[in-house]
């Protein structure tokens, strides 16, 4: 589960109850405290009103035989958009956290809309557009919206089965940040029963979806790979397209179509909550990359699947301290020709900084050129344009007493050569540093 969900811990149901009595009458007590029965699909619903009521203060209403969303999971997504939303963040001059909208284009909203509801509940400056095929979940969906009073922010759109997915993005003239989707996972009835003797997906729980969330021809594989072949023409109206996967050979499938249309700035992550799996997969026309940690899960099951690196970490085996490293940084930044670096936050001082270049400055061949008041070869619009930006900072190994680290993310740029010179040109001054010292 992702470190920032107040679900890791098991609920209180008790308190729970006292914040939302309609879960009373649903309450269990067992040997190990209050419980719920997750087989009760009513039980459950009053479970997902409960936690969206007391935590969120949202209003839920779904009409029956519609998905009931379990909160905590449906969490875990939004709750990694805003990492990823945190480091695309760096690569913007100001870094202003409380800048413009963020437009989110959710397809598949469902009758709960929950990724708009839980979106915009966390996110004073969150925008949603929402697309739904079914027209019971629609009118849900709006009612849902509107009882809340988000109807300024939230749009829900009637999409075309027929049509493109992504259609609505083709005709706005806004640029979306991301689409997020919780595709219907299964190709076909059998495949729906077949999962659940195989307990496959939500093993404790009742599968409360109509055949119509949950069924789409070549299931979610293919749903997201037409989602990936209509980007390509769509390109950078969004920045990030994403979506949640429930089988990891669908998220194989998908970096095959993604390496096939040569799109390599993509990223991979794990959503796990109790015994439920499932993967989120990330890919983007722009020039802004995602650090490891965020979208390079490393799972040895994956490896073949990875994006590339997008973090470099280097060991400092001479340095004793990171208070010994920084002013080293802080001199060999400097000496770099045109280089401009701020900070990442008051905080994190110089510790950890965001370094921007308008070109390669520090390779042997331009300091000999600048040495010998050669003309530099860059023309006036290479050097107006940043060509990388490298976030900077001290790391430190952990189980290895004293081991400090240092650790390059590529956070812009469409040339990764330019990023790993930099790094080794960086981690060469420093090393040569600490071994005069
Ligand atoms: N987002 C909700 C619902 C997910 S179920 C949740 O997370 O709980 C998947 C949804 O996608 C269903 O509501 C289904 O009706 C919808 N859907 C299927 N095909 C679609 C398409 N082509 N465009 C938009 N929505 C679609």
């Amino acid at each position: 589960m992702h470190t920032r969900n107040p679900y890791q811990h098991p609920l209180d149901f008790l308190a729970l109850a006292q914040a939302y009595p309609a879960l009373k009458t649903h309450l269990i007590h067992t040997l190990h405290g209050a419980a719920i029965d997750f087989k009760n699909e009513t039980a459950q619903r009053r479970l997902t009103e409960a936690i969206l009521h007391r935590d969120f203060g949202l209003r839920l209403d779904l009409p029956s035989g519609r998905l009931c969303p379990p909160v905590p999971n449906r969490l875990n997504y939004i709750l990694w958009l805003e990492d990823v939303l945190e480091a695309v963040a760096l690569a913007e001059p100001s870094n202003d956290p409380a800048r413009g909208h963020v437009r989110v284009f959710d397809i598949g909203t469902g009758a709960s809309a929950i990724y708009p509801l839980l979106g915009c509940s966390t996110h004073p400056n969150w925008k949603f557009t929402a697309t739904e095929v079914d027209p019971l979940s629609i009118r849900y969906a709006r009612q849902n919206v509107s009882q809340n009073g988000l109807e300024e922010r939230i749009h829900i759109v009637q999409a075309d089965p027929d049509g493109g997915i992504l259609a609505p993005l083709e005709r706005s003239d806004v640029t979306y940040d991301f689409t997020m989707c919780n595709p219907p996972f299964y190709a076909s009835r059998e495949e729906v029963i077949q999962s659940a003797e195989a307990k496959e997906f939500e093993p404790n729980a009742v599968c409360t979806g109509a055949d119509t969330e949950m069924i789409t021809p070549g299931g979610e594989a293919n749903f997201v790979g037409r989602m990936v072949q209509e980007s390509v023409q769509l390109r950078d109206r969004c920045r990030w397209f994403t979506s949640m996967l429930g089988k990891m050979s669908s998220l194989t499938h998908i970096v095959h179509i993604l390496r096939e249309h040569a799109v390599t700035n993509y990223a991979i992550t794990e959503l796990v909550q109790g015994q439920t799996r499932r993967w989120a997969i990330a890919w983007s026309y722009c020039d802004v990359h995602l650090p490891d940690p965020i979208g390079r899960l490393s799972h040895h099951a994956l490896q073949s699947i990875l994006p590339p690196r997008n973090t470099l970490v280097q060991p400092l085996q001479q340095a004793a301290s990171p208070a010994q490293v920084v002013p080293i940084l802080t001199s060999v930044l400097a000496s770099v020709d045109g280089l401009t670096v701020r900070q990442k936050s008051p905080e994190s001082g110089a510790a950890d900084v965001i370094a921007t270049a308008y070109g390669n400055t520090w390779s042997r061949a331009a300091r000999r050129k600048k040495r010998d008041a050669m003309p530099v070869e860059m023309d006036s619009r290479a050097q107006s344009e940043v060509q990388l930006v490298c976030r900077t900072r001290l790391g430190s190994n952990l189980g290895e007493e004293s081991a400090v680290t240092l650790v390059f993310d590529w956070v812009a740029g469409k040339d990764r050569g330019l990023f790993e010179s930099f790094a080794s040109h960086v981690e060469r001054k420093v090393v040569g540093a600490l071994v005069l010292m």
